[in-house]
């Protein structure tokens, strides 16, 4: 038996709960993990608190990212022992995932846990943290670089936004940060912003093109505040979208992409090929600055992690909710 949080509806009615599962209970998979750590995703959030339609076939264990030890495999590329650190593929939406001390998986959707972290910081960074890397490269991908200007962070203080602008200050960028909490400059400032402006300014509908001063941004609200961003991108930059925090919509013209040259560079996390992880994870351990896992993390046990939940849901949180699952 191991514990898991396990969601449930049934005639319309939803149930979180707690509770000790049967190991023969566990979804086909060719490695079987002890997850020793996960984290608390916006998505986890919506899960846990049925607040969006991200599970799609219950009973559901949630959890969209772990770290850990495998215990058993029949994957060539995986023995037991091994260290690993998994993002998406689905597990916590229609595969169970990793808020439980057990998960069944495929050997193909695990990355080698980077040898400079542990499980718990791999999932101090978690999937949010992965994310704002997959964001980073694809800027530099686009070849803006420090020297041509300012690089713009959408929800900021959330968990993508604060390694955003960890990594991008650390890469030599003048980062401004976007909050919606005004108790959140001092944070923003010591993870690496220059200046913090008030979210405010952005969330209501703009002209489709204002004055430029991004060479790039990172956005995790999407709607209004997405739209705005890419009205003040500079000409020939690029706007790395990953999140819907304000909205799903996008409401402007095509007039920053056809007369400004701005790139809408999309991200997606869940179903990245094994390389890009990879290269992805391999970045986040050359890069990130291991000083502000303190500033970033709070931790949490697994019985916690409805509660905590509830205050993602309620825009009360800060940084990253680490899950100390089995350790
Ligand atoms: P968090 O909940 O940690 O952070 C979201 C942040 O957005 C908040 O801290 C807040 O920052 C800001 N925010 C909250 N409510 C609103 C609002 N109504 N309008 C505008 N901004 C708001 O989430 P994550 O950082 O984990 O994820 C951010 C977004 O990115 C989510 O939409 C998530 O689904 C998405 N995501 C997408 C991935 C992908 O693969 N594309 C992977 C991971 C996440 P502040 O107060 O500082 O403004």
């Amino acid at each position: 038996m191991f514990k898991a949080w396990v969601l449930n509806k049934s005639d319309g009615v939803f149930d979180a709960s707690l509770r000790d599962v049967d190991e023969a209970e566990l979804p086909d998979g060719d490695v079987l993990l002890r997850v020793e750590y996960s984290s608390l995703n916006y998505k986890d959030a919506l899960a846990l608190t049925d607040s969006a339609p991200v599970v799609r076939k219950w009973p559901m264990v949630p959890g969209i990212d772990g770290a850990g030890v495998v215990l058993e495999s029949r994957h060539a590329a995986w023995k037991p022992g091994d260290r690993w650190v998994v993002n998406g593929w689905g597990i916590g939406e229609s595969h169970w995932g990793c808020l439980a001390e057990r998960a069944s998986l495929k050997g193909d959707w695990l990355v080698p846990l980077p040898a400079r972290f542990d499980a718990r910081e791999a999932m101090i960074l978690g999937t949010a943290g992965y994310t704002a890397m997959l964001a980073v490269q694809a800027i530099a991908a686009h070849g803006v670089r420090p020297e041509d200007g300012e690089v713009l962070v959408t929800g900021a203080s959330g968990g993508v936004g604060s390694v955003a602008v960890s990594l991008l200050a650390r890469r030599g960028w003048r980062v401004v940060a976007l909050s919606g909490k005004p108790d959140a400059s001092g944070y923003l400032q010591e993870l690496g912003a220059a200046e913090v402006l008030d979210r405010a300014a952005y969330s209501a509908a703009g002209k489709p093109l204002q004055k430029e001063r991004w060479a790039a941004v990172v956005d995790t609200a999407g709607s209004h505040i997405l739209a705005n961003a890419c009205a003040q991108t500079r000409w020939g930059g690029v706007v790395a979208a990953c999140g819907l925090a304000q909205g799903m919509d996008f409401p402007t013209t095509v007039a920053p992409f056809i007369l400004r040259g701005v790139t809408l560079a999309g991200i997606d996390s869940v179903m990245q090929p094994l390389a890009a992880r990879r290269s992805a994870w391999t970045a986040l351990a050359d890069e990130f600055d291991t000083a502000q896992f303190a500033r970033i993390a709070h931790q949490l046990p697994l019985r916690d992690a409805r509660d905590a939940a509830l205050s993602i849901m309620q825009g009360r949180s800060r940084g990253r909710y680490v899950v100390e699952v089995d350790v």
